[in-house]
């Protein structure tokens, strides 16, 4: 889309909603100024000023008055305006108190809108959710970079009743996010995001659609959890280990990295194992799917008699 095309968008949504858009470069330069903030990298504060973008984030959540939102990082309130125009009920999670007098502000006209000042990763989102009256929640954030992957694994590991996840992360966590075997991006994170959630690319974006621009391209990534994993594991936390073990050394076959791993301290006895499950002896972690892990971790289970 053109500059002159985002600025149409930027016009009509001023028009639907009737209100200033706090995703745009000169009003974050406003707010920030008048509360004489400053961006902190430690907290990865790269605050989103394209409407563009915005509206992507926005779409692919499908929001109506039924839905409870929980915001992780809501900086200076740009996606939140849009999540409580649209959402029923929104708890925006902000670690910077230097934050909570700019949103109080920003927000100030939304009624359905709780600001909670924490550390996201210290929340009970659980008893958050139970807390809202809404049964469950979408999660929807621009994350901070530095703990993107113990935020989703959380919501993932914890099975806290969500809906879906719309997020923006670093482009190349998106793609390792979503990615199938045999290609490069390929790995563990893979493998563990959708053992429990589909997974779909809503959008690259480019760093000039922050304030301050980051030194990473982003990406806005759907994860749709699912109620049951997406194959049966009888125990998961050996299931995960074996995948770890697989992936510890790229280059290396399966029957070395389960060997320096520990998880069989005979090479034989390991390629028969992978012989059983319809292997190649000299196959490489990168080639194998969901199913060839889970079928791998029951035949160790079974060697250990287990
Ligand atoms: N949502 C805003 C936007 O799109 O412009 C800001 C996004 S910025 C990438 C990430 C936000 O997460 C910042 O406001 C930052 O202060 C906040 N943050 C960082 N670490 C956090 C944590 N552990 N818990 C809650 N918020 C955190």
């Amino acid at each position: 889309m053109s500059n002159c095309e985002k600025k149409w968008v930027y016009v009509i949504n001023s028009i639907e909603t009737n209100k200033e858009t706090i995703a745009s470069g000169a009003r974050t330069k406003e707010l920030i100024t008048k509360y004489g903030f400053n961006f902190k990298k430690s907290y990865g504060q790269n605050f989103l000023i394209d409407t563009h973008v915005l509206n992507k984030i926005i779409n692919s959540a499908e929001l109506t008055k039924d839905d409870y939102v929980i915001e992780i990082g809501p900086g200076i309130g740009s996606l939140t305006q849009e999540l409580c125009s649209k959402a029923g009920k929104v708890t925006a999670i902000e670690i910077d108190k230097k934050l909570i007098p700019i949103l109080n502000e920003s927000l100030s006209e939304f009624e359905n809108l709780d600001i909670i000042n924490e550390d996201v990763l210290k929340v009970d989102l659980h008893e958050l959710i139970k807390n809202s009256g809404y049964g469950s929640a979408k999660v929807v954030a621009n994350l901070p970079y530095y703990i993107t992957t113990p935020i989703i694994m959380g919501l993932l590991e914890n099975k806290v009743p969500i809906k879906s996840i719309i997020v923006m992360v670093q482009k190349e966590v998106a793609a390792r996010m979503q990615s199938k075997p045999g290609t490069k991006d390929y790995g563990s994170l893979s493998l563990a995001v959708q053992y429990r959630a589909d997974a779909y690319l809503v959008a690259n974006v480019p760093q000039n659609c922050f304030m301050p621009r980051p030194n990473v391209d982003s990406a806005v990534i759907r994860l749709t959890p699912l109620e049951t994993p997406k194959v049966e594991v009888r125990d998961e936390v050996f299931f995960f280990e074996i995948i770890k073990s697989a992936f510890s050394m790229r280059r290396k076959t399966l029957v070395n990295c389960f060997f320096n791993s520990g998880i069989c301290n005979s090479k034989e006895e390991i390629a028969k194992v992978l012989v059983e499950c319809g292997l190649d002896e000299k196959v490489r972690g990168e080639t194998l799917g969901l199913v060839e892990f889970s079928k791998l971790a029951e035949k160790f289970l079974e060697q250990r008699g287990l």
